[in-house]
């Protein structure tokens, strides 16, 4: 009886080191230590020994059943650490990999230029107008000394809805609108930033759709001196310190007298390259004294009050400043141009 039991130890024993996972081992479990394993069948057939017998074998029974007992424990410790070491390994975060970079959006070039060149004004003391782009024609070209019929009208190809009802050719209407608003009382210091529109052939300089920006202050005593000192500080905040401006003489129906303004072309420095047409300069905008008959019709007098308005176009200044050479990019919304800006500030 006790070389069966050794017996039945050294095979429980070498059954736990096969087990390889835990349903093996409690395979095992139930095998050798449960109600119909062996062991209890060992002590079953105890009745038959003698009484010195007896209390011998059931000592060495306790030993062999704690022997397995303790050796199953073991193994199944062993096979938990295992298996949880494996969970682990699989679940395992790479934190060497890059990660994925988030798209953000960023600002429109035009928008910045805008919000740049309105920041610039507003600390000059300009306030920020807008108006409708669907306008009247009176607003657009009447009150602007454009009556019906004037050949003037003919530079600015319009898309008319009605007779008298347009998409607006020029923020101008925004300027004849504040100074109705004023009736006839100074001062009168604003830009107008906004969308406009023309029938143009869309190349890679016209577009029948363009931004402008046009700034116009109306007081006693403004002159041309005024103009031209507020062109300069807008030039060089925009362009450079170091940028010159020269005014050239020129023709709006609004204004008298008008002018061009250019700066010194910063690529070349004023010896001729292709971006200034081999003329040192580069024409920013357009400007010039307020027209007394513009003055009159929206209710100033033009004997006390002059003004002075001036106009550009963002797209213009933003291809200059990125060096963009085709005005339709800022409108196809390609990311890949788009998000060159991104980070400019
Ligand atoms: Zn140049």
């Amino acid at each position: 009886m006790e070389a069966k039991l050794k017996q039945l130890e050294a095979e429980a024993l070498a059954k736990i080191t096969e087990a390889n996972d835990l349903k093996l081992l409690n395979e095992v479990r139930v095998a050798y230590l449960g109600k119909k394993g062996p062991i209890t069948e060992v002590l079953r057939g105890m009745g038959k020994l003698s009484a010195e017998e007896r209390p011998k074998m059931g000592a060495l029974v306790n030993v062999v059943r704690e022997k397995i007992t303790e050796e199953i424990g073991k193994k199944q410790q062993e096979l938990e650490e295992a298996s949880v070491r494996k969970q682990l390994e699989s679940e395992t975060i790479d934190i060497t990999l890059p990660g994925r970079p988030i798209k953000t959006g960023n600002r429109h070039p035009l928008t910045k230029i805008i919000e740049e060149i309105e920041d610039l004004f507003i600390g000059m003391g300009y306030k920020v107008a807008e108006g409708p782009e669907v306008e009247k024609d009176y607003y657009n070209f009447e009150a602007l000394n454009l009556p019906k019929g004037h050949p003037a009208r003919d530079m600015q190809d319009s898309f008319y809805i009605t007779e008298e009802i347009l998409l607006r050719t020029h923020t101008s209407p925004v300027q004849a609108r504040t100074m109705e608003k004023h009736e006839g009382i100074g001062p009168v210091k604003i830009i107008c930033p906004g969308k406009v529109y023309r029938r143009d052939n869309d190349d890679a300089t016209h577009s029948h759709q363009f931004t402008q920006i046009e700034g116009l202050v109306v007081d006693e005593n403004i002159t041309m001196g005024d103009l031209k000192g507020t062109l300069e500080v807008f030039a060089k905040k925009m362009f450079g310190e170091d940028r010159e401006i020269r005014l050239r003489p020129s023709f709006f129906p609004f204004t008298e007298p008008s002018v061009e303004m250019d700066i010194s072309c910063k690529i070349c420095g004023g010896d001729g390259c292709r971006v200034c047409k081999q003329t040192g300069w580069i024409e920013i905008l357009g400007a010039g004294m307020v027209h007394p008959n513009v003055l009159e019709m929206a209710g100033f007098d033009s004997k006390k009050y002059t003004g002075f308005a001036f106009g550009m176009g963002p797209e213009r200044i933003a291809m200059l400043k990125y060096g963009v050479d085709d005005i339709r990019h800022f409108y196809t919304n390609d990311v890949r141009f788009l998000q060159q800006f991104a980070g400019q500030e």
